[in-house]
């Protein structure tokens, strides 16, 4: 079996007096493209920011490649290897998409290779191409969807965090963010998907978890659980 990278292990986090995370343990192996699926507020988003230590956990841990990652924060993770693409994707809008992904590369010190993995987003992502010198922010949302992936890639993570990337895009853009997705995956990348588009994130994913009230209720094979009746009554719509 591929090596575990990610481990969430009784994981809580509370806001206050409200307890958003009340046990969570999950995992991510090399390789695998996990999705973490569930209805709004159940807690996806706030896994995924104590994952990358931008939210304080109450109790549990969070191991990546075998060691406690506790108290580090993005800028240290993405150094290894862990990339976020956070909700509301947060590109730097006062920049152009090129700025945006040198960014990405801020980690890197390989110039040549930058510059390949530069022309490679621009091949992956054309829309970006064209419109390369404009500032991030007078783009689309699904355009600040793509460039948001490609800056993180800029950084050749090991793995690609993803929350919620298809959230208030027109069909067209989630369907190619959808085909992105997959295409990083394809090239190796392991990645945790956060959605609220259950249907779309099972049939790509390897296996997939389902939160519910800030619990894991369950898990297993991404394909299994979209024909499990439970989870199409539940979150399918059926
Ligand atoms: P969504 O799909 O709506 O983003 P989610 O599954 O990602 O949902 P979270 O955003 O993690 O859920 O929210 C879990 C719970 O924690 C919700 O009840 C939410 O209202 C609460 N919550 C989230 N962020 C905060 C915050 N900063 N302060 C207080 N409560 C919060």
């Amino acid at each position: 079996m591929a090596q575990t990278l990610l481990k969430v292990k009784g994981l809580q986090v509370a806001y206050g007096g409200i307890q958003a995370v009340k046990g969570v343990d999950l995992e991510v192996r090399e390789g695998e493209l996990v999705s973490l699926i569930g209805s709004n507020g159940a807690g996806k988003t706030t896994t995924m920011k104590a994952i990358t230590g931008t939210q304080a956990m109450q109790a549990g841990d969070i191991e990546y490649l075998g060691q406690s990652i506790q108290g580090q924060g993005p800028w240290d993770l993405v150094k290894q290897g862990l990339a976020m693409v956070p909700e509301g994707r947060g590109v730097f809008t006062r920049m152009t998409i090129i700025e945006n992904l040198q960014m990405g590369a801020y980690i890197r010190s390989d110039s040549a290779a930058v510059a390949d993995d530069m022309e490679k987003m621009l091949d992956l992502f054309p829309r970006l191409r064209e419109r390369k010198d404009q500032l991030a922010g007078t783009m689309s949302g699904g355009e600040q969807q793509m460039l948001a992936m490609a800056r993180a890639l800029m950084s050749r993570p090991k793995v690609l965090l993803l929350d919620e990337p298809s959230m208030g895009l027109s069909p067209i853009m989630v369907d190619k963010i959808f085909e992105v997705v997959k295409d990083v995956y394809a090239q190796g990348v392991t990645v945790l998907l956060v959605e609220q588009n259950a249907s779309r994130a099972l049939a790509i994913a390897d296996r997939g978890y389902v939160m519910d009230s800030g619990l894991i209720t369950m898990s297993g094979a991404g394909r299994d659980m979209l024909e499990d009746p439970k989870v199409r009554a539940a979150y399918l719509g059926e």
